[in-house]
């Protein structure tokens, strides 16, 4: 698939899975495209600092869009393949942690 080769990950990375200086254990590889920048930052917190404007959430009916990038295999999951996906890469099967995403799509 075309949409699994590199993507651009913007933020405070310290590795090439995606993990950043606010979430890095073992299952935090995962990055979330922004809707307000229609880029990928692996946190919230890396959004903050670097992006210089307010996030957006998703809503509801826009979740068919491929807003999550799992580190590891660098596939990308629409946000609600990742909400049915059991926090477990439907790709490469490694689990993916909610703590990253979840403060930009459940508590915005
Ligand atoms: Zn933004
Ligand atoms: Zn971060
Ligand atoms: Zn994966």
């Amino acid at each position: 698939m075309l949409e699994n080769t590199e993507v651009d990950v913007r933020g405070k990375l310290t590795d090439d899975q995606t993990r950043c200086v606010h979430y890095h254990s073992d299952n935090d590889i995962i990055a979330i495209k922004f809707k307000c920048c229609d880029q990928f930052y692996p946190c919230y917190s890396c959004h903050e600092e670097l992006a210089g404007h307010v996030a957006k959430q998703w809503p509801k009916n826009e979740w068919n869009t491929k807003a999550i990038l799992c580190g590891n295999c660098r596939a990308q999951l629409t946000i609600e393949e990742y909400m049915n996906s059991n926090h477990q890469c439907p790709n490469c099967k490694l689990p993916l942690t909610r703590t990253a995403a979840g403060t930009i799509i459940y508590t915005l």
